[in-house]
């Protein structure tokens, strides 16, 4: 017995040495990857109670040369545990900042919302809002057709300096959107002092909507929190025709998920909006 135990003792030491190695090598890469455009991103549609197509969220991407393409769930959390989401969300801001540039001249998205993902060490950097105030103009980006996800952990440690950023952006133009919605700690104190524009209901609430269980009540209860403090509501997550009519009839309008389209490449993204507009 105690052999086996020694075994298996080895053995979870190994996987743990192996996983570790791993996350170094990866963070190897993915810092050459920053430096040398491996990454992209990808526009997801938003659409409004028409199947409108109203704006875009951009979902980083690593195209891996010899890995293939490898999905954020996987390279975010190290990037976080590493500092090097700084440069990494720096990129995205960057390319999202030039795409919007860019749209200002196709008459197909010219009227299109980008939204962007910020994770809380970037927003936390003192310089955070002059960043982005930057980048906007380097690339002639239009302000108010950018919207920032942030999620509820912000509020865990600095409430000033978030509202404090927050505003200085919004008074340019920027829209705020609270990612996740529901799966944090927000307080709801914090919540009405939020220059916010925009609550995301998580997917795992939307998951399990279905016409005959009728809504869950944390979706229905988002819903009525958004209508309450004057927010827009938006559903991540909607697979099916059942879930969208759910949320319709708890008064969510604006829609996200794989019913509507899924994640594509930037060019991929504008030429459909071209056909559709051309139908
Ligand atoms: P998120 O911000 O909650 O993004 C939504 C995720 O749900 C995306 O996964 C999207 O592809 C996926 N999704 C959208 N519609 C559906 C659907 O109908 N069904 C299902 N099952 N999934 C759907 P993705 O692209 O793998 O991104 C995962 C997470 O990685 C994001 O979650 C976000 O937290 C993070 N992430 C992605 N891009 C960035 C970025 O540029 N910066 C930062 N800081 N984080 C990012
Ligand atoms: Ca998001
Ligand atoms: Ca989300
Ligand atoms: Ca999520």
């Amino acid at each position: 017995a105690k052999r086996q135990r020694d075994g298996e003792a080895q053995f979870f030491q190994q996987a743990q040495e192996d996983e570790l190695e791993d996350r170094l090598t990866l963070e190897r890469e993915l810092k050459h990857a920053i430096d040398h455009d491996e990454l992209c991103l990808h526009l997801q549609p938003q659409v409004d109670a028409h199947r409108q197509v109203i704006g875009a969220e951009a979902l980083v991407r690593w195209q891996h040369p010899e890995r293939g393409m490898i999905s954020p769930g996987r390279f975010i959390p190290i990037a976080e545990e590493t500092g090097l989401i700084l440069p990494l969300g720096h990129w995205v801001l960057k390319e999202g900042c030039r795409l919007l540039g860019e749209w200002r001249h196709q008459p197909a998205c010219c009227h299109l919302k980008l939204s962007l993902n910020v994770s809380v060490r970037q927003f936390q950097q003192p310089d955070f809002a002059d960043q982005v105030l930057a980048v906007i103009q380097q690339y002639d980006a239009p302000p108010e057709r950018l919207t920032l996800e942030l999620t509820e952990s912000l509020l865990l440690s600095d409430p000033d300096g978030t509202i404090c950023k927050m505003q200085q952006l919004q008074q340019r133009g920027v829209s705020f959107a609270l990612d996740d919605f529901g799966t944090g700690y927000s307080s709801l104190a914090y919540l009405k002092l939020l220059p916010l524009d925009t609550l995301k209901i998580d997917i795992t609430f939307v998951r399990d909507l279905t016409l005959d269980m009728q809504a869950t009540p944390i979706a229905a209860t988002i819903v009525a929190l958004a209508e309450s403090l004057g927010l827009g509501v938006i559903a991540e997550g909607v697979e099916t025709e059942d879930q969208r009519l759910v949320l319709a009839n708890l008064g969510c309008r604006i829609y996200q998920g794989f019913l509507f389209g899924r994640p594509v490449q930037p060019e991929s993204f504008s030429k459909a909006i071209q056909c559709h507009q051309d139908k």
